[in-house]
This record gives C-alpha cells, sequence and structure tokens, in this order.
C-alpha cells in the first residue's frame, strides 16, 4: 500500500507586488520538494497556524510549473528574516520582498518554518 507523501505550507514572498502566497512542499525522496505557490495571495491581515520546522534539504519538484504571480522558477530562504521568497535561477542575487536584505544566493535550504495545518 502507497502512503500518501508528505505535505507542508509555508508562506511564501512574491518578487512582485511583494504578496504573501502560500506554498505546497512535498515531502518526497528524503526532501521537501516545492510543488506549487497558490495563485492568490494570503488575506491582508490573515490568520497564519502555528508553525513547525521541517528539516531539509528542499528541492523543487520536478513538475513544478513557477510562481503564478511573478514566473520565477525557484525560491530562495532570506538569511536575513528567514522567509521564502521567489526567485528566478537566471539571477546570482536575490532582494528579499519581506525585510529587502540583498545578497548572493547560495548553498541549500536545510529547514524552514512551515504552517501547521494539520
Ligand atoms: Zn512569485
Ligand atoms: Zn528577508
Amino acid at each position: 500500500m502507497e502512503r500518501m507523501a508528505e505535505s507542508a505550507w509555508l508562506t511564501f514572498h512574491c518578487e512582485t507586488g511583494k504578496q504573501a502566497r502560500v506554498a505546497t512542499f512535498r515531502h518526497t525522496g528524503g526532501e521537501w520538494q516545492l510543488a506549487e505557490v497558490s495563485a492568490d495571495a494570503l488575506p491582508e491581515g490573515g490568520t497564519i497556524p502555528g508553525r513547525i520546522t521541517k528539516t531539509g534539504p528542499f528541492g523543487i519538484a520536478s513538475d513544478y510549473t513557477g510562481c503564478p504571480g511573478c514566473g520565477a522558477d525557484s525560491y530562495v530562504r532570506c538569511g536575513e528574516c528567514g522567509e521564502m521568497c521567489c526567485w528566478r535561477t537566471s539571477t546570482s542575487h536575490h532582494t528579499c520582498p519581506g525585510c529587502g536584505n540583498h545578497g548572493q544566493v547560495s548553498g541549500r535550504i536545510r529547514s524552514a518554518e512551515a504552517m501547521d495545518v494539520a
């Protein structure tokens, strides 16, 4: 019997419009893979469920089609505020939409705060 892949939901800061969206991650092959980013932004002042820490590594699902908001094909975790943000692999630098931190993209994401929706 095949077990359903475990999922986690994280807030995701879109490059465009500085809107927060919800990203769905699936635990596949020993890593958390980004599978989908919500088309709708989180409602302003909406309640965020409790948070749980998910340990990585983090990757991207092979069928991820990009962010519906800005079209970015990947993502980074800001080293300053720890938020997940849209990122294009065509650039080596990133400016965090959450806190404005600007830096070079390096390394892999090892852990993240996921929303506890279970
Ligand atoms: Zn985006
Ligand atoms: Zn930041």
